[in-house]
């Protein structure tokens, strides 16, 4: 009998988990430089949060959550992303209660039933950043910022896309206007945009079909429709980026699939791949919808692998010593060994016994960039040979002298 894994989940080792790893710390670096704090979230909340917060008619909970009853009949739902948990540990322990504002990010698997394929998975990896209690578009920027100077550090090709898809009091009008709009061209519109249209309008507009991009084309643009105070936010927020030299272009069609999102919305999109590879923005009236007090907020989330996928050059590993040793002074090659290692050096004993030749193809084998070499001479005087396995070099190294 024999297993295979489950549609859409995935098994990350070797080099793919090496760039995974060097995304995730290359963002925890920066998170550490702006002060953030870490939270670990649970993977199981009540269905009804996500259906809460992400909202009813969005393709993650009509279609794409992971739900199930436990023993008692209650509904279970498998994470599909992070914002809904962390607002809810914000107001669940009283944070709000205990800290000026909080910048806190998360990392970890998020489950989406969406139909596998290249960058697309069941499981997946996010690691999102928020700050909650903080109104002013200077944090907006320095998130934008933040995430830019990620994606430049690890030499990935992708661009800032931003909009502003306003608040309660301006969003109204627009999606009147809007609704009207497509009315109107909705003969040009895809089914599933037909069903958009009246339930979730703004989605219409980020449709991914050909023919709905071109029937979108001349629709009425929420920048237009920004109240006073949601267009003082966005005018910040650009000049701001445009203070710290971080590009972007406007994209008046990016809404994002999340109904929680006010005002700035942003996405970092793949010149390579042609997706996106971070999503953000504010979400201001969450926190108090969850029953919390009123608290501005704003996040973003990194998806890992889809990042992983882009990065070209890691960062070179720590060398490896490779020991090998006479069969007779195995004793003193794991004692070489401890020694090394407790100098902080990657370390491999040879497991094979037997001729120092075959020990050294083994050393070979597994990429070492050192061989340790041990005979009796070397037990007798607390010594070890060290062959550079790049040049062929050879030396004579003493214990108490550094390698
Ligand atoms: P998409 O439009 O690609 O479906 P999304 O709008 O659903 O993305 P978000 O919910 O904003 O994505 O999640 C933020 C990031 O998480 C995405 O930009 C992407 O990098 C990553 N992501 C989302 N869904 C998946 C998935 N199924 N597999 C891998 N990564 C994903
Ligand atoms: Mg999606």
């Amino acid at each position: 009998m024999s297993f295979q894994k489950v549609r859409g989940f995935h098994d990350l080792f070797g080099e793919e988990l090496r760039k995974f790893r060097h995304v995730s710390n290359t963002v925890r670096e920066y998170l550490k430089r702006y002060n953030f704090e870490e939270i670990i979230l649970p993977v199981v909340e009540y269905a009804q949060l996500f259906e809460r917060s992400i909202g009813e008619f969005t393709d993650i909970v009509q279609k794409e959550m992971f739900v199930f009853p436990d023993k008692k009949g209650r509904l279970l739902a498998l994470r599909p992303e992070g914002t809904a948990g962390a607002v809810r540990a914000y107001v669940e322990n009283k944070i709000y209660a205990l800290k000026p504002y909080w910048k806190v990010f998360y990392e970890g698997p998020m489950f989406r039933y969406e139909r596998p394929q290249a960058g697309r998975y069941r499981q997946f990896h996010q690691l999102g950043a928020e700050v909650f209690g903080i109104l002013d578009p200077i944090v907006d920027a320095e998130m934008i910022n933040l995430i830019y100077k990620v994606v430049s550090e690890l030499k990935i090709d992708a661009h800032i896309e931003i909009n502003s898809i306003g608040c309660r009091k301006c969003r109204p009008a627009y999606r009147e206007a809007l609704v009207e709009y497509l009315e109107s061209v909705s003969g040009h519109l895809c089914d599933v945009c037909l069903e958009r249209k009246d339930k979730n309008p703004l989605r219409v507009l980020d449709c991914k079909v050909p023919t709905c991009q071109q029937a979108v084309y001349h629709a009425p643009k929420m920048v237009d429709f920004l109240c006073d105070e949601c267009r003082e936010h966005y005018e910040k927020l650009k000049e701001y980026l445009n203070m710290m030299d971080v590009p972007y272009v406007e994209n008046y069609n990016l809404v994002r699939g999340l109904d929680y999102y006010t005002k700035t919305v942003f996405e970092i999109v793949s010149q390579e791949l042609g997706i996106t590879i971070v999503a953000g923005g504010r979400y201001d009236y969450l926190v108090e919808d969850m029953g919390g007090p009123p608290t501005p907020a704003v996040g973003f989330a990194v998806g890992l692998e889809r990042v992983a996928l882009l990065v070209k050059d890691l960062p070179e590993e720590e060398p490896l010593y490779f020991i090998v040793a006479f069969d007779e002074v195995r004793d003193y090659a794991l004692k070489v060994a401890d020694i090394l290692r407790n100098e902080g050096k990657r370390v491999e004993l040879s497991y094979k016994r037997g001729s120092i030749k075959k020990q050294l193809e083994l050393a070979n084998k597994l990429k070492a960039d050192y061989a340790v070499i041990i005979g009796p001479d070397e037990k007798s005087e607390g010594s070890i040979t060290l062959k550079d396995l790049h040049t062929g070099e050879q030396k004579k190294v003493y214990l108490s002298t550094s390698l």
